[in-house]
């Protein structure tokens, strides 16, 4: 899969590609990425590549021009490359947020050309006329659209066969489907006993245990309680979806009896 970013700021992709686990999915190519200098694709001594609102009003206005000279440099490569054909996706506070489910969609995809925004925002005759989609990290406002880049490349080249220490380990996490989209359970490692600064705290018996059975229930049924007290939605999915049995609806029937402390 190849992506393809437009952004202002190609430098604070450097130690992000060169560093941590995922490196290996980009210096692998099993996550190509190109970056694009948008400034290489404006015009002038000052190669400019933003302008005045009109209107009035504060900020500047990313210059459809280059943003579009830019994109069809990149649509002619991966056309030149063989590159499958797909999607332009501007980062934005206003699209559908990331999820699970899209970075599924986006790992098992062709990739995608990636635009990073700035300023006030980009002209919206560009978002008219080139961008099939857009996406937002949260409800929140970044000051660009980079960071965003960066999170979805991470989260879609840990999904990649071959890239993570352990190929099972994405499937433990918050979100799988294969754990039915619940939340992950706590984790624990050495020493067994932690003197923190509240007080001595044991690790969970059952995880000392070496009874596989018991060790897998109490995962589940750590999994059903951090859902039903952080993630409560999450908890619905799993019902409606008819992935919730006898056993798991008993253990939360016990969670919610008082006097329980949430056990
Ligand atoms: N005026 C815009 C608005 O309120 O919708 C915000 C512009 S923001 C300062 C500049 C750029 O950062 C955006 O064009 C977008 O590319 C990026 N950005 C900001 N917040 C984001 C978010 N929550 N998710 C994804 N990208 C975001």
């Amino acid at each position: 899969m190849r992506f393809d970013v437009i952004t202002l700021f190609p430098e604070l992709f450097g130690p992000f590609l060169q560093h941590g686990i995922n490196r290996r999915a980009y210096a692998s190519g099993i996550v190509d990425v190109r970056l694009w200098p948008l400034r290489d694709h404006a015009e002038g001594n000052y190669r400019r590549v933003d302008d005045r609102p009109f209107g009035g009003g504060p900020g500047m206005v990313m210059l459809a021009e280059p943003l579009a000279r830019c994109w069809q440099a990149v649509r002619e490569d991966r056309l030149a490359e063989g590159a499958p054909p797909a999607p332009t996706v501007l980062f934005s506070p206003q699209g559908p947020r990331i999820d699970h489910a899209l970075v599924e969609r986006e790992a098992a995809g062709p990739g995608a050309i990636l635009i990073c925004g700035r300023y006030e925002g980009i002209d919206q005759r560009f978002i008219d006329q080139c961008v099939d989609v857009q996406l937002s990290l949260g409800d929140f406002v970044l000051s660009g659209g980079e960071l965003a880049a960066m999170a979805l490349l991470d989260a879609v080249a840990r999904l990649q066969p071959g890239v993570l220490n352990d190929e099972g380990s994405h499937r433990q996490d918050s979100f799988n489907p294969a754990l039915d989209g619940l939340l992950d359970c706590p984790h624990y490692t050495r020493p067994e006993v932690w003197q923190g600064p509240h007080g001595a705290q044991a690790v969970p018996a059952v995880l000392l245990s070496g009874h596989h059975e018991q060790i897998e229930r109490w995962r589940r049924q750590q999994r059903l309680a951090a859902s039903a007290r952080l993630r409560p939605d999450l908890l619905d999915q799993a019902r409606l979806a008819g992935r919730l049995d006898a056993e798991d609806e008993q253990w939360l029937g016990q969670l919610d009896q008082p006097g329980s402390g949430g056990l």
